[in-house]
């Protein structure tokens, strides 16, 4: 059966909440972003971008180009209460619900046609339900898969509303430029371009052999992307799940320097997970079983949900110096660190951590513990959630 996938993206989030908020901002310029030396614009409403302001330039070149714009700092807190609403909007819709940020959502209402209609139906219904209850615009994409409607949300902005039928795929598709298509870096498309493939329906109708010249293994993924085929589903994330990880010591640990050592290294595994699918965790719990199997957990909430290494850290090793004072010199089998209560991170989270994950990405995970080097031994590393 054929998929209904809609893609929904809040129009100039950040600095749309700015002008809602503040009536006055109505008919102006608005950009948001760090106002220190070296910040840099997280958005810019579209009267700005008429002025050529666009996100991630440095703020300073936003000065020259839009000087009697409205700036502002970022209000996460106030950004991830509307993204509640927002995503509490999509629920009504459909449980199948994959959140990319704040303010942006793919959701698979395959089964929710026989109750509410077509998927304009559920588009349009979406879109107005944002509307009264944010008095935000959001752009709303629709097509039988998750490629086609991220695009379609993107074809009209602001206040887009784009269907793509079945037999319409070729002509919204081939006159996009090849940088459309999913994957294609910025190393790949000079070279793609250079051999005149400038649009997806010439990359579509190219000679195969170029193709895997300039493409290798990936020639076949593009090419099914170019005819508008992507077999990708909707993964939901559930709002209840927890994510974490938990060792097994070859020898029993009972060094409380050691212990901590180890528990940050599990805690950087788990937030490096959290922040890949760009969540933010409320909830720290950590799990101690002795050398007599006995096993406890501890919890403590976090007074706002955060995607930072260090905080979540700073509760952990909380939680196991409390466990340690009761304990003394138990021996202690197992640690595991968890988080729960996770909602959509909002826009770029820590930088520190950030740029850390990009260098335990690149060279694995063994040489990143923050200078805190320990020699657990052989270990049975478990990944949960
Ligand atoms: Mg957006």
């Amino acid at each position: 059966m054929q998929r209904a996938i809609i893609h929904v993206d809040m129009d100039a989030f950040y600095a749309s909440v700015e002008q809602h908020d503040h009536p006055e901002l109505a008919d102006r310029a608005v950009i948001v972003g760090g106002t220190g030396k070296r910040g840099v614009v997280a958005a810019a409403n579209y009267a700005a971008r008429r002025l050529g302001v666009h996100s991630a330039m440095p703020m300073a070149r936003a000065r020259r180009l839009a000087p009697k714009a409205h700036y502002c700092r970022p209000r996460m807190n106030r950004y991830r209460e509307v993204s509640r609403q927002v995503f509490a909007i999509f629920e009504r819709y459909t449980p199948l619900v994959e959140g990319l940020s704040v303010d942006e959502a793919f959701l698979d209402v395959t089964g929710s046609l026989r109750l509410f209609g077509s998927r304009e139906h559920i588009g349009a219904a979406i879109r107005d339900d944002i509307l009264t209850s944010t008095g935000l615009h959001a752009s709303v994409g629709m097509a039988h898969n998750k490629f086609l409607a991220k695009l379609a949300s993107d074809a009209d902005k602001p206040q887009g509303f784009v269907s793509v039928p079945q037999d319409a795929v070729r002509r919204f598709l081939d006159p996009m430029p090849i940088g459309r298509l999913w994957g294609i870096g910025k190393k790949t498309e000079p070279r793609l371009r250079a051999q005149g493939l400038l649009t997806i329906g010439q990359l579509r109708q190219a000679d195969p052999a170029l193709l895997a010249s300039l493409l290798g293994s990936r020639a076949g993924h593009f090419l099914s992307l170019a005819r508008g085929i992507d077999e990708r589903e909707v993964e939901a994330r559930r709002a209840d799940k927890s994510i974490s990880h938990e060792s097994t010591f070859a020898n029993n640990l009972h060094d409380a320097r050691q212990l901590r050592a180890e528990l940050l290294r599990l805690t950087e595994a788990v937030m490096r997970r959290v922040r890949e699918q760009q969540l933010m965790a409320r909830t720290v719990t950590i799990k101690v079983r002795d050398y007599r199997f006995h096993t406890v957990t501890r919890s403590l909430s976090l007074r706002a949900a955060s995607d930072a290494t260090k905080t979540v850290y700073q509760v952990a090793s909380g939680l196991l110096d409390t466990w340690l004072s009761k304990h003394g010199n138990t021996p202690v089998r197992l640690l595991g660190v968890g988080v729960s209560k996770l909602s959509p991170a909002a826009g770029q989270g820590s930088q520190v951590d950030g740029s850390l994950d990009e260098i335990t990405a690149r060279f694995g995970t063994r040489k990143l513990t923050r200078g805190l080097a320990m020699d657990a031994g052989k270990k049975d590393d478990t990944e949960r959630g």
